[in-house]
């Protein structure tokens, strides 16, 4: 039986094992996915263990998703993004991925965009943490030309640097950045948890494809007014998915049965 994983500190209410359980149920692969919470000062000796144990494969979540770049081979994107969220420990050495920053650009493309492409499109990204570097560079990579807002706009600025073609700027030029933009999505965490936005409704209009990427709820209070302006929506819940798609095609080298997957995740978010 393979073993593959989830390593963070929480990870008590994750949707990665059922995700990932249903595509080796409907693959007949003779797998389990199971949750580790070491202690943060254990990570690296975690990593390691579970390599020396044969384990296959780990998805990476806070607060580690930095950590792992120091204890695994990163590839040039998670190197690129500053965070790995999935280690594949089938090759000769442990290798980190980041799969969100694909699984932002999918779930745009194939649930915005009609499976087109976001080449030439302008994206605004609102946020800079981890999910926000991720979506960024992914958008980047994508053909977009990117637009990052930030509470804290030194940020924002910081992270435009690095990203290709990018300009960083605080939440208060909001409402400009949008007005002829195609795509937004909020990568902070508001939303979660309590019916707040970080975007004003005012701000929103029918010419935008709006994602979050908070997941919990579902139908977030940006969502509800994006849908109200007549954006098309793509909840969080499509990143989580083509993230977790992308993590199984890595470590299984198979076709991920995304339906199966999406069944399973949205019969729990
Ligand atoms: P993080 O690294 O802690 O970053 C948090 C971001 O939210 C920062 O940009 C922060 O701005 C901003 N923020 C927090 N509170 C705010 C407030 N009250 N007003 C305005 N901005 C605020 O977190 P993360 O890892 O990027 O995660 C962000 C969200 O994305 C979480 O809800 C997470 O669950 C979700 N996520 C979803 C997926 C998916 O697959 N759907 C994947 C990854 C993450 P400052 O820089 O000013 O503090």
């Amino acid at each position: 039986m393979d073993v593959y994983g989830l390593v963070g500190n929480p990870v008590g209410h994750s949707l990665s094992p059922p995700m990932h359980e249903a595509a080796y149920e409907a693959l007949g692969i003779d797998a389990r996915y199971v949750t580790f919470e070491p202690d943060p000062a254990a990570f690296e000796a975690a990593v390691r263990g579970a390599d020396a144990l044969g384990v296959c494969g780990l998805n990476v979540t806070i607060p580690f998703k930095e950590d792992a770049l120091a204890v695994v081979e990163p590839d040039e994107l998670a190197r690129r993004i500053g965070a790995v969220n999935t280690i594949d420990f089938t090759g000769e050495r442990p290798t980190g991925h980041n799969t969100d920053a694909v699984g932002a650009v999918r779930a745009l493309r194939e649930h915005g965009f009609d499976g087109e492409s976001l080449d030439g499109t302008t994206a605004v990204v609102v946020g800079a943490g981890g999910a926000g570097r991720a979506v960024a560079f992914g958008l980047a990579d994508a053909g977009a030309s990117v637009r990052i807002a930030n509470r804290t706009a030194a940020r924002a600025e910081a992270l435009a640097d690095s990203v290709p073609g990018a300009t960083g700027y605080g939440l208060s030029e909001l409402p400009a950045l949008l007005s002829d933009a195609q795509i937004l999505v909020n990568a902070t965490s508001v939303g979660m948890d309590e019916d707040e936005t970080v975007v004003d409704a005012r701000g929103l209009h029918d010419g935008l494809v709006v994602m979050d990427a908070v997941y919990t709820p579902l139908s977030t209070r940006l969502l509800r007014d994006a849908a109200a302006a007549g954006a098309r929506t793509v909840d969080g819940a499509w990143m989580l998915l083509y993230q977790g798609v992308a993590a199984f095609e890595r470590w299984t080298g198979k076709r991920a049965p995304v339906d199966a997957m999406n069944d399973a995740l949205r019969t729990r978010v």
